[in-house]
This record gives structure tokens, C-alpha cells and sequence, in this order.
């Protein structure tokens, strides 16, 4: 597609007494507590020393076994229901095409993010192998196990692709090359590809430089803040965090070098604090680099230190999901772009006919992240429900049907005359 020239959009509208944004002075998140000594660092698990036995589904009224990557790993559940472990079913999906593992150890992640469920403030509360991560539970499971199914199903595989998700820990970098080494003894990475969620904090450009030597595929930085501001509100200083934007940027820009275009990316958060001006920004300064951005939806994850704030508006949301596939698919930039004194998009710098090309194709609004084997815009890892619930979808697990597009538009305060949608439409799909 070629988009030329800015044509006006009316802005969305604000409902009343309510902003249609997260402000920066609103998404303050909370000071983390102090936690007794006996529950840190995994404590209670090391000192009850519970032997794993196979599959662990986090529950809050046993002792959590002593888990430990590269032995095991976790996974998101619709993994576990995609690789058969639990039974379930997924709101119109019948399976996800990423299979995420996330690194585990007793200690869990060192960091303390405001946004995370993992987070380090959580010592006290709950074990780290029970914790709460993108809003669902993510069960521990031998990485031996993992590799013998996906193994077995072969080409039959439903997934399009793996990801290892890394976490701030003393050993995660040497543990993240060694589950590397697990897959890719068994699995040929050019029939499911890898991609590496980063830790930027703990890592060299010579780690960067191993892990695609070994065969990784797309190294990604959860930047998460979009701006210095917020990640150090957010990760950094702000909440007794190691992260460092500086830091992130230097691996980001190693990943560059390293994978090279297209082949690296950055994860960013919508809706703490940012506007939509400062986003968008870099989502270009990140095409302009030859990368890609992952969006996600701010939902307040419970037990994290951001649980008491509003998830982003959902107008605000998809006028950043829509500005961001246009720039990062339909050579859009965010200068053709207009924003009104908030920051805000008011005008999406493409003529309208093609606008409304892109919104009814319906990719623009599905989860964004590194692609699979249907088309380099539609993301293999496509997080089922991570960032809403199914009955308020921010980022959709699946093609849009009708419906879908109509509730979007709704949303972007752009209905086509005669098709409005009505609060509950979709809500005959809920049995699919
Ligand atoms: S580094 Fe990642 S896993 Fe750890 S607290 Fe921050 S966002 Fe969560």
C-alpha cells in the first residue's frame, strides 16, 4: 500500500468527566513495601526444598517446589493448552501459535517493575513460581518435557514460533543459551524460529552476538516505558528497580547490528503515562532504525504495584494500534501524522479510502509481536487474553470478523454510516 497525503479525522471523544488518555500526572504507581528478610530471595522455597515432580500449576495452598531454569521452565496457559499439559479452551482461539517459555528460579525475577506481576515487591505475598504474569497463570513445566512433544509433532507443530523470555536474575543469561542449546539439539529452528525476549540489564553485546550465532531468529527489548521518564518511574529508580534506559538502548542498538533489519524489535506498554505523540515517535524512530514494534494494552495486573490504575481507553489504544501498523507497515510516518494539543492522533496522514482499507482488513488491531508463517504482519505470538479480558479485547488474539471491526471503529469514533455497533453484538460468539 502506498499512503500519500494527511485527510482529517474527527479526534475520539472523551466520555464524560473521564479523560480518553492515561495522563502522566495520573499513572503514578504505588511505592513498593519493605519485605521480611526470611521471604526474600525465594526463601520459603529453598527452605522447604519440595522436589518437582513434573508439571506445576500454580496454587497458592501448597509449598511451591524448588524450580529451577535450565531443568524448568514456564509457560503462558494457553501454551500449556496448546501443547496438550492442561486442558482448557480459549475464547475463539484454538490455539496459540507461540510457544513462550519464561525462565523460573526460586528467587525469581530481581527486578521490580510497577506494571509486572513477577515483580520482586511480591516476596512476601506469593512464591515466584505462582505469580500472575500478562494476566494469567503460568504453570512450571521440565524443559525435557517441552522439547519431547514439540519433537514428536514435528512438522505437525502448531507452533509458529518459540520464545525465551528471560528475566533479571544472576543466571540468566548462561541459563538462556543452555535452554537455547535443549531446543535447538532437538528442533530445527528454521521450522519454528526463536525469538529472545531480552534482559538487557545483565547482558553484553557478546551475549547478543551468542545467542544469534546459535540460531536465534528475532531478539526483542521490552523497553515497556516509552519514554526515559516513565521507565524510570516505572523500572528504574522510581521503584528500587536495576533498569536503565540507557542500557536498554545500548542492547537494542547491539541487536541492530547483530540480527539486523527486521530482526530486532522493542515491546512497549500503551497507556502509562505517555502521549500518544511521544509513542508513536518512537515506534518511528525504531522503523527508522529497521525494527519493529510490540505493542501492548496497560491493564492494571493484580498485585502489581500499577493495580490501583485505569487500563488504557480503548480510543486511545487503537489510535495508537492503527498509527503504529501504519508506520510500521505502510511506510506512514509519524511526522504525516497531526496531533492535537494532548498529543493525541487527529489525523492519520493517509487519504481516507486507504485508512479505511487498513481498518477493515482488521490486522491493525490484532497482537502485535514477531511474526509466524501466515504473513509478516500477523504475529505468531499472539498472547490470548494478556492484556484485557475477552469481554473488552484490547489486542485480538485472532481475524477480526465483522463485528469486531464494527466495535474497533465504535472505539476510534469512526462508524460507517448505517453499520453502529451496539454494546454486546459480539457477545453471540462468546460459545465459538
Ligand atoms: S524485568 Fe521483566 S519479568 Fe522482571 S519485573 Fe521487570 S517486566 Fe517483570
Amino acid at each position: 500500500m502506498t499512503c500519500l497525503k494527511p485527510e482529517g479525522i474527527q479526534p475520539a471523544k472523551a466520555g464524560i468527566g473521564e479523560l480518553d488518555y492515561n495522563e502522566f500526572s495520573r499513572m503514578q504507581p504505588r511505592e513498593p513495601g519493605a519485605t521480611p528478610a526470611a521471604a526474600r530471595n525465594g526463601g520459603p522455597v529453598k527452605a522447604n526444598d519440595v522436589a518437582p515432580d513434573g508439571l506445576y500449576w500454580p496454587k497458592y495452598n501448597i509449598m511451591t517446589p524448588n524450580m529451577r531454569s535450565p531443568d524448568y521452565v514456564q509457560m503462558s496457559t494457553a501454551a500449556a493448552i496448546t501443547l496438550g499439559l492442561v486442558p482448557g479452551k480459549m475464547h475463539r482461539c484454538g490455539c496459540t501459535r507461540c510457544l513462550n517459555l519464561l525462565l523460573t528460579y526460586p528467587e525469581g525475577c530481581r527486578a521490580n517493575c510497577a506494571y509486572c506481576g513477577l515483580a520482586r515487591h511480591r516476596e512476601a505475598e506469593r512464591d515466584y513460581a505462582d505469580r500472575n504474569f500478562i494476566r494469567v497463570d503460568w504453570p512450571a513445566v521440565p524443559m525435557e518435557e517441552v522439547v519431547d512433544i514439540v519433537a514428536r509433532d514435528g512438522e505437525a507443530s502448531p507452533f509458529h514460533r518459540m520464545c525465551i523470555s528471560m528475566i533479571t536474575h544472576p543466571n540468566s543469561d548462561e541459563d538462556t543459551v543452555t535452554v537455547l542449546k535443549r531446543w535447538t539439539d532437538r528442533i530445527d529452528p528454521s521450522a519454528i524460529p526463536i525469538s529472545i525476549l531480552s534482559n538487557p540489564t545483565t547482558m553484553t553485546r557478546g551475549d547478543v552476538a551468542r545467542l544469534h550465532d546459535m540460531g536465534s531468529d528475532i531478539f526483542t527489548v521490552a523497553l515497556d516505558a516509552a519514554t526515559p521518564e516513565i521507565f524510570d518511574r516505572t523500572r528504574g529508580k522510581g521503584v528500587q528497580s536495576p533498569h536503565n534506559w540507557k542500557k536498554y538502548w545500548e542492547i537494542l542498538l547491539d541487536a541492530k547490528d547483530i540480527f539486523g533489519s527486521r530482526k530486532f524489535g522493542a515491546h512497549i506498554i500503551v497507556g502509562m503515562g505517555e502521549t500518544e505523540w511521544e509513542v508513536l515517535n518512537l515506534v518511528q524512530e525504531i522503523v527508522d532504525l529497521g525494527g519493529h514494534s510490540h505493542m501492548f494494552c496497560f491493564f492494571p495486573e493484580k498485585g502489581s504495584l500499577m493495580d490501583h490504575l485505569p487500563a488504557t481507553p480503548r480510543d486511545q489504544w487503537r489510535r495508537v494500534q492503527l498509527a503504529r501498523y501504519l508506520i510500521d507497515y505502510c511506510d506512514v510516518r509519524a511526522d504525516h501524522m497531526r496531533f492535537d494539543e494532548a498529543g493525541r492522533v487527529i489525523d492519520f496522514g493517509i487519504p481516507s479510502a486507504e485508512l479505511d482499507a487498513v481498518i477493515d482488513s482488521g490486522i491493525a488491531f490484532r497482537t502485535s509481536g514477531c511474526p509466524g508463517k501466515f504473513a509478516e504482519d500477523i504475529s505468531a505470538c499472539d498472547r490470548p487474553y494478556g492484556d484485557s479480558p475477552p469481554s473488552d479485547i484490547a489486542s485480538y488474539p485472532f481475524a477480526l470478523k465483522d463485528v469486531d471491526i464494527r466495535k474497533v471503529r465504535s472505539q476510534l469514533s469512526m462508524d460507517r454510516p448505517g453499520e453502529r455497533y451496539e454494546p454486546g453484538d459480539e457477545f453471540d460468539l462468546f460459545d465459538d
